[in-house]
């Protein structure tokens, strides 16, 4: 059963926890009132316990309607019933424009993607018994989401008002290449999506879908948010918190331990990203797991190959990762 306690976070703005099946069991998503309207930050999973839960709250809140339906990312705990929510008479989706060419490989024609991602499973390593399974994971994750066509495009740097509030829209990549949080200067109140989270790291990942340095786009993003010294994060796992700027250290620590971690191994000898995920994370058991292990592994090498601390070697059947000549 979903807790159906709104938490007002702030004047106007309640705090709405779905079901999900994975990290902690839930994800956060954000109702801003404004007398029969509201507008709402991102809408769970595509289930009747979920939508059910989303619509309980709007009547809660004293609304008839939802006007705006805002999207931090495409994730299916995020965007899952964008379609039942927003599209037809329904909300206005708006989304970041790097966002919107993801849906439809991801969730409604997803054969070219599974290809792809089974190509690029066996250029770094993985061997085709385990690519075949793990290239087939996306078709679950695709039942639990209901695609809209947005009816805004995002870059970032927008005032949207959302309830009877005025928020700013940060693009924030890394995570997701079109991620965004939304930033209250006023109060100082950071909407952060996945990008800022109070105990998990987000999954860092390069894959076909990602942009080509998703770490460090991500490393600028978090300091350039931690910056506004923002006093009060919302995430979308985990509770409020207040002290961004030692929670962005110790992610900022976290994957420079990481970095240093994997130029340790790969000083060793020429690897693929596969080899090196084995032997950063040992062999694990959720195969869901292992594919983000791997993606990880990879916005990491790929990191290190952009700073020159490594080199990248690609050819049609492998993608290989070695210590620059001058110190093999
Ligand atoms: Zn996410």
């Amino acid at each position: 059963m979903v807790d159906l306690a709104l938490s007002e976070v702030a004047e106007g703005v309640f705090e709405l926890r779905l079901p999900i099946p994975f990290e902690d069991g839930l994800v956060n998503v954000f109702l801003f009132a404004d007398g029969d309207d509201v507008d709402l930050l991102d809408c769970g999973m595509n289930s009747d316990e979920s939508v059910n839960a989303i619509r309980a709250a709007v009547s809660q809140v004293g609304a008839k309607r939802i006007r705006r339906l805002v999207v931090t990312h495409i994730h299916p705990d995020h965007y899952g019933a964008a379609g039942v929510i927003a599209g037809d008479g329904g909300a206005d989706l708006y989304l970041h424009r790097l966002e919107v060419p993801l849906v439809n490989p991801r969730y409604v024609e997803l054969e070219h993607l599974v290809k792809e991602v089974h190509k690029y499973l066996l250029v770094n390593g993985v061997p085709a018994g385990e690519a075949d399974v793990l290239s087939n994971s996306q078709r679950a994750l695709s039942q639990v989401v209901s695609p809209a066509e947005p009816a805004v495009q995002l870059d970032g740097a927008e005032t949207l008002e959302m309830g009877r509030r005025q928020l700013r829209v940060e693009w924030t990549p890394g995570h997701s290449p079109g991620h965004i949080c939304l930033y209250e200067s006023s109060e100082k109140l950071l909407f952060a999506g996945d990008h800022m989270l109070p105990e998990l790291s987000p999954n860092i990942g390069l894959h076909p879908q990602s942009t080509p340095d998703p770490l460090h786009e991500y490393l600028m993003s978090l300091e350039r948010l931690a910056a506004y010294e923002p006093q009060k994060i919302l995430p979308a796992h985990g509770r409020p918190f207040t002290d961004a700027a030692s929670r962005v250290a110790a992610l900022v620590a976290h994957h420079r331990r990481r970095l240093d971690q994997i130029l340790e191994i790969v000083s060793a000898g020429e690897r693929s990203a596969w080899q090196l995920a084995l032997e950063l994370w040992g062999p694990r058991e959720i195969l869901y797991e292992k594919r983000l292990a791997l993606q990880e592994g990879l916005a990491h090498l790929q990191a290190l190959a952009v700073e020159g601390r490594l080199e990248k070697l690609v050819s049609p059947s492998a993608v290989r990762w070695r210590p620059p000549a001058s110190r093999a």
